[in-house]
């Protein structure tokens, strides 16, 4: 970055608003709004995130940089009539860091800077409070000592902990003067011995470490990692806040406080926050003291209460949103030190947005932009009934990370075998593990819910475990698990093997016994059991209901279900599903009528395969007749069998077992011999890359005829049921036209036959899967042999990065994660930069061939919240995901169409 002659580095909070966060980061950008507003805000300055970047791509701060503080710190003295730690009168101030996004690691912030042996006495007088001034000097050498000198934090805190016990008391506002100066004394010392410097005297020296700090602090190791993991550039940089002190620790009448300007859990309108007197800043979020409600304030500080009031009223009408903020009061004198847009839970989030379309204060488009999907699906997990308690039951033992959502319950079981082995014989299991590596993955599978005591969100247990859709929780520190002793400890509970345990992976409880699990009432209303406008119905129900409204009106992309079976498609149907996007016809050929299928691989002639066929012809049939009907009315796209064969036949250790024993005994069964032998013929180092798709219907004779021939025959039959079927017939895993228009020409062949045979005109489309890159290259020439085009994206994204799925979650993922090297794995959000760019190639090819050509994906991130932005972007059709995501893929898919239209009309 090279510096601009005229750039400016720093701006007076007068200068400043809300959009500007770019430059001035979140917390910079909000203090300006609220000065310009009126609002009590200290006087203060930004410097901006540019001059973060020129001092860390040089490793010097700009040029200009020193001169244009001196400037504003003298504009900023000749307002408060005092100069930055005047010896008599000093002025002080606060340095904070402030990017753009708040980032945990960033520096946290320095007080009372202006400080020294001198001015403390200076302070001591002009606020007639000699204890105030030497408490506002040992925080000064605190936070500076920790947070710009990098001296270990619990040092201060041990030598304030023996000043206490010394003392005798517990409390820090029980400490007075001659204490607190005992203590600064030994702050100094500690900073001295630590740092191998003074702690700094001049109050300017001062305040340019702690602003140097705060732009080192942009590259801390946590930083960058939640940068790389959230995605953030890395190139942002920081902004200071330089803000000149109130004080919430000159005595009874002053205090400091956090409030919102609404319930963060609910949404209604009251008081909420903490409010604690004779404190200042961090007292209140650190939990040193107790503080009060809010809404003692009024008894306290009725003058202070009111103000504080009506400005949170001004800040949520400006900001149109639900607000957060801290204030001061000083001596009876209301500060604003910051404000932001609050966070909120996931039902809260859908209350809100309704509350502020009702108060007027926003529209349905943007109404949409607060709220998300992932929120709405955290709203359909069945959660632990709460209220259910009391003597023998339920306890909670402990809180770990809420790392995949859920409520679970079950048997505690410390090892992989043993959680296989009970659920084998139909317990319910919950397997506990320090933490969860490779080794673990059947006991993964065989239990209800996963818990860990160590690892973050990245880690092993949260990463598979989100994968297969189970409930984890995982990091649970207070745990200490045993597994040599197959039991944990936390406090005084011990928890052996068997006992009961449930675990919610939405808030990270956990809990000995079985809590009851109730259904998610969002859920309850998708399914048409609860109607939003019923008496019973819930205000979370009521605003979700008008949410959906809102996204299904403006949105343009398709929702359809990946449904394989006439309930699935039902349900999905109730969901809001518009089609069938991918019917999977492999279930058809599992259970009883395995047989059949074994039979098809051993015909030796042309009669027998054909036998064989016949038999799957009618069943095959009857699963589309109940799909069809189930479906009426919408389009359904069945797929022709994909999986390799061998995935049908008996597993080969077994069957060689079998076949082993046998011939010891000399009684070896001739079919067994025979599928041996088929078993080995198909057996495949890698079967994803092998004989499976498009290539089984090219090399088994009949098979692809059969089931074209079980689709038509079972639209002709709705057809002639006066219903209205409209099956598309897709062929997976081409790579190349040649193998689509074999398959096309034959499929046109038996249709024709068909609709000649039972008199109908089906209007049956064919389309291909683009899931291998050749397939996406090629795009432009498949469109010749294609109706339509499904982007099987779990393929795709398997191929285009060269990972085996199945493998490679449960090995290096973790690695690549906790590396920062994807934020997220590109099997649950579509990678824009590789499987993007092809999908978006093959849409441009594909529809260039053929403009009216059909486009849908049907891989996992059709009900991905961040892939279905993109698949709107690209220009899909619909997007297709199980049943059960297809209120967050129309949420999203509305969000999406909302947010476009508001660029294009900017
Ligand atoms: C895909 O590859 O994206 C797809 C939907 O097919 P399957 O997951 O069945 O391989
Ligand atoms: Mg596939």
């Amino acid at each position: 970055m090279s510096e601009n002659k005229d750039q400016k580095f720093v701006y007076d909070f007068t200068e400043g608003n809300r959009d500007l966060k770019d430059l001035l980061g979140g917390k910079g950008a909000n203090l300006a709004e609220m000065t310009n507003l009126g609002l009590p805000v200290p006087p203060g300055f930004t410097i901006t995130t540019e001059a973060c970047k020129v001092y860390l791509d040089s490793g010097e701060a700009p040029a200009d940089l020193r001169e244009e503080v001196s400037a504003h710190l003298a504009a900023l003295e000749a307002k408060m009539g005092k100069k930055l730690g005047q010896s008599d009168d000093p002025l002080l101030v606060s340095v904070r860091s402030g990017a753009k996004f708040s980032m945990p690691g960033m520096m946290d912030t320095v007080l009372n800077i202006g400080l020294s042996d001198e001015s403390v006495a200076g302070l001591a007088t002009q606020a007639g409070n000699e204890r105030f001034a030497w408490d506002s000097y040992r925080r000064l050498i605190q936070m500076f000592g920790k947070t710009v000198l990098d001296v270990d934090g619990e040092l201060f805190e041990e030598a304030l902990d023996e000043a206490k016990a010394a003392k005798k008391v517990t409390v820090d506002t029980d400490l007075d003067a001659a204490d607190l100066k005992k203590l600064v004394t030994r702050f100094k010392k500690i900073v001295a011995k630590q740092a191998g410097r003074e702690f700094p005297q001049d109050a300017r020296e001062q305040l340019d470490l702690a602003v140097e700090a705060v732009f080192n602090s942009w590259n801390t190791d946590r930083a960058k990692l939640y940068r790389r993991q959230e995605r953030i550039p890395s190139d942002l940089g920081t902004a200071v806040n330089i803000c000149s002190m109130v004080f919430g620790n000159l005595g009874p009448d002053s205090g400091t406080g956090v409030a919102f300007t609404r319930d963060p859990a609910t949404g209604h309108a009251g008081v909420y926050g903490d409010y604690l007197q004779n404190a200042q800043g961090e007292d209140v979020v650190a939990g040193i003291r107790n503080t009060v409600p809010l809404a003692d304030l009024e008894t306290i500080d009725k003058v202070s209460y009111d103000q504080l009031m009506t400005i949170m009223t001004t800040l949520e009408n400006h900001y149109k949103d639900l607000c957060d903020i801290e204030f001061t009061i000083e001596r009876g004198q209301l500060w604003m030190l910051q404000t932001r847009v609050g966070k909120r839970t996931a039902g809260a989030a859908f209350r809100i947005a309704t509350q502020l379309v009702d108060q007027g204060l926003i529209d349905e488009a943007e109404a949409l932009q607060r709220v998300n999907g992932a929120q709405l699906a955290q709203l359909m997990f069945p959660r632990f009934d709460e209220s259910a308690g009391g003597k023998g039951g339920p306890t909670l033992l402990g809180r770990g990370i809420a790392a995949s959502p859920g409520a679970a319950v079950g048997k505690a079981v410390f090892d992989s075998y043993t959680a296989v082995k009970w659920s084998r014989s139909g317990e319910k299991v919950i397997l506990i593990r320090r933490e969860t590596n490779p080794d673990d993955l059947d006991g993964m599978i065989a239990s209800e819910g996963i818990l860990t005591s160590r690892g973050g969100k990245t880690s092993h247990a949260a990463v598979v475990a989100r994968g297969m859709g189970k409930t984890c929780v995982c990091g649970a520190e207070d745990l200490e698990v045993d597994t040599k002793r197959r039991r944990m400890t936390v406090g005084g509970t011990v928890v052996e093997e068997g006992d009961v345990v449930s675990i919610d992976g939405s808030t990270g409880k956990v809990y000995l016994g079985e809590v009851p699990v109730v259904p998610s009432p969002v859920v309850e209303y998708f399914e048409g059991r609860m109607h939003a406008g019923a008496d019973d119905a819930d205000e979370l129900v009521a605003a979700v209901h008008r949410i959906m409204a809102y996204a299904d009106r403006v949105r343009r992309l398709r929702v359809r279900a990946n449904a394989d079976n006439a309930e699935d498609a039902l349900r999905a149907r109730r969901f809001g599903a518009q089609g069938i996007g991918l019917c999977r016809t492999e279930h058809m050929f599992l259970g009883e009528r395995r047989e059949l299928v074994e039979r098809l691989i051993l015909a030796d002639t042309d009669d027998e395969r054909e036998e064989a066929l016949s038999a799957l012809l009618p069943l095959q049939k009857k699963d589309f007749v109940e799909l069809f009907e189930a479906m009426d009315g919408l389009p359904v796209t069945v797929r022709l069998l994909d999986p390799p064969l061998h995935e049908f036949l008996p597993d080969i250790t077994e069957l060689s077992v079998r076949v082993a024993l046998a011939e010891s005994r000399k009684d070896a069964n001739e079919n067994d011999l025979r599928l041996l032998q088929a078993v080995h013929k198909l057996h495949e180092q890698n079967p994803m890359l092998g004989l499976r798709g498009v290539r089984l219907g090219l090399v088994i004779p009949g098979l692809f005829k059969m089931q074209v021939r079980a689709i038509a025959e079972a639209a002709a039959e709705r057809k002639n049921a006066k219903g209205d079927p409209r099956a598309e017939i897709m062929v997976p895993l081409v790579g190349t036209v040649q193998e689509l228009e074999i398959v096309r020409d034959e499929a046109d062949t038996v249709i024709a036959e068909v609709e000649a045979a039972t008199g109908t005109d089906l209007k049956l489309t064919i389309g291909t899967m683009i899931e291998l890159p050749r397939a996406a290259l090629t795009a432009g020439q498949i469109a010749e042999a294609a109706q339509f085009f499904s982007f099987g994206t779990n393929d795709l994204t398997q191929t285009v990065w060269g990972f085996s799925r199945d493998d490679v979650e449960a090995s290096f993922f973790t690695a690549y994660l906790e590396k920062g090297i994807f934020g997220v794995s590109p099997f649950e959000t579509i990678d824009r930069d590789g499987v993007g760019t092809l999908v978006r190639s093959a849409v441009e090819a594909g529809r260039a061939t053929r403009p009216d050509l059909k486009l849908g994906v049907c891989g996992e991130h059709g009900g991905d919240p961040e892939s279905v932005h993109f698949f709107h972007e690209v220009g899909l059709d619909y997007v297709s995901c199980s049943p059960f995501r297809i209120p967050v893929a129309r949420l999203e898919a509305g969000r999406a169409a909302a947010e476009s239209k508001g660029s294009d009309s900017r």
